[in-house]
């Protein structure tokens, strides 16, 4: 495998959606290959880093929501209170 043949499937290979016998072919090219594995290595970062990034969303996102109901509660409890 080339090279050119490799540039294409690295995101395949990173969802594991190559076929076996290109896989072993493409494995065998990066372990030679420091330029594809460093694109491999760099594609692979790259998608951690979105992931990592998701997560803080989704986590920012359900924190406000305990926010948004503690506010609402406490805010509640103050019409309760006699002025
Ligand atoms: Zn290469």
């Amino acid at each position: 495998m080339s090279c050119d043949e490799i540039k294409p499937l690295l995101n395949a290979r990173l969802d594991d959606e190559i076929d076996p016998v290109k896989r072993a072919d493409f494995d065998a090219h990066v372990k030679t290959c420091s330029s594809c594995a460093e694109d491999l290595e760099g594609l692979e970062s790259v998608r951690h880093s979105i992931r990592g990034r998701l997560n803080k969303k989704t986590f920012y996102r359900s924190s406000l929501r305990c926010l948004g109901v503690r506010v609402t509660h406490s805010a509640a409890c103050r019409h309760r209170q006699p002025a």
